[in-house]
């Protein structure tokens, strides 16, 4: 069945390379998705998807096969912008291919999973027909980079598609991936009293109030202690915001924005009780809050959620990476696993909803959203591989 697999896939080569240099060359920037979503879509009718469609919040959603184990595939096609042109050695949206490598905006983070779970599909489709003892959702997910997990929380709430095991195309650079940190926002705010500065002594600065917490929270940053696999948290101060009535006046309002990654065993409740202790300490009577993510998708669909996307992680052991890890090594001669340091659509699936969750592209994570962006043409030959034997070496693990 491998052999078979893989051959159909190598016969797709110039297919493959074709299909990732048209997404490439289509821009899709956050919450301009549309044209990416409907070629999509297109190419997944043309490769003879059982159904392929852009739901209500405007993912691309293909399916192969109708039983009884759910898989998910999930690639998200937005990208973030290109606001420094000057600096790429390519044009960012070219899809120019040199010494077996494409340049491109989206060529690391991440389209190429969504040429390969396209073609995999294809193959599949090509070579079992209607005979699958799991069904395939293939989903290209919009709006990621600025709501991660949202696209696919909106799939598995509102659109009735619940998968059992979850498979993510970020970079990964050919490893299995199995877990990340979450991360959440919060704000602290603190008011005083204002008075004209000439008479300062009658007020109460409310940017003095906030000062011994954040240098209190620059401590706690340092004193977070690391779990593997996924290392250490962090928390930063993002923004400070004041009021007064005047430059003149003593400040009365002051707000600040915070980034707090997690590792294992920190959540809402823990991070939140760690910053009610630094504003116990002061005495002070400021207020922390949880912000929400706002935003319109291409279609119009409004969203909002909050600013909270928990941490989540799989041994090695568990099924899903184990089938994971035997597929690497059938598809490329070697398995290794490993976790992202950014966030993912795995906060949605694995975090919120508890769905197995891991993933398997090329590309290197720490090349996403810079100029440097790359993609050894190889590599998604062989991810592609993977796609197309995974949801196999996947059942028979599970049996
Ligand atoms: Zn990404």
């Amino acid at each position: 069945m491998k052999e078979k697999l893989f051959n159909a896939v190598e016969a797709e080569k110039e297919n493959l390379f074709a299909l990732i240099q048209k997404l490439i060359q289509i821009k899709s920037y956050s919450g301009e998705e549309k044209e990416i979503v409907e070629f999509i879509v297109s190419k997944m009718q043309e490769y003879g998807f059982d159904e392929a469609f852009h739901d209500g919040f405007g993912n691309a959603i293909g399916r192969i096969g109708n039983g009884p184990i759910k898989i998910m595939f999930d690639a998200h096609v937005d990208t973030v912008k290109v606001t420094d042109t000057e600096t790429w050695a390519h044009p960012p949206f070219g899809g120019v291919i040199e010494n077996g490598k494409m340049f491109g905006r989206g060529v690391v983070d991440e389209k190429p999973a969504m040429a390969g779970f396209m073609i995999a599909g294809k193959v599949l489709k090509a070579i079992y027909g209607n005979d699958f003892p799991f069904t395939l959702y293939v989903v290209g997910s919009v709006l990621e980079e600025d709501a991660d997990g949202y696209p696919l929380y909106h799939i598995i709430a509102n659109e009735g598609i619940k998968p059992d095991f979850v498979v993510l195309g970020e970079p990964t650079d050919l490893k299995v991936y199995r877990g990340q940190r979450g991360r959440m926002e919060l704000k602290i705010t603190v008011t005083g009293k204002s008075a004209h500065g000439a008479h300062n002594q009658k007020g109460i600065n409310a940017i003095y109030k906030m000062q011994p917490i954040i240098s209190d929270i620059e401590k706690l940053d340092k004193k977070l202690k690391p779990k593997q696999p996924l290392g250490k948290g962090s928390i930063t101060v993002s923004q400070i915001v004041s009021k007064a009535p005047s430059v003149c006046s003593v400040s009365d309002f002051c707000e600040i924005h915070l980034d707090r990654r997690m590792t294992i065993g920190e959540n809402k409740n823990s991070v939140v009780k760690e910053l009610k202790a630094i504003i116990k300490k002061h005495k002070s009577d400021a207020k922390i809050s949880i912000p929400n993510v706002e935003g319109t998708s291409w279609k119009g669909t409004k969203f909002s959620q909050e600013a909270y996307f928990p941490t989540w992680v799989y041994d090695e052991k568990h099924p899903l990476v184990d089938a994971a890890m035997r597929t690497s090594k059938e598809a490329i001669g070697k398995a290794k696993s490993g976790v992202w340091s950014f966030s993912t659509n795995g906060v949605a699936t694995a975090g919120h909803f508890g769905i197995p969750t891991i993933g398997f592209a090329p590309g290197k994570e720490e090349l996403a959203h810079s100029s440097k962006e790359e993609l050894i043409l190889e590599d998604l030959l062989k991810a592609t591989k993977f796609y197309s034997l995974f949801p196999f070496e996947l059942i028979e693990r599970i049996k």
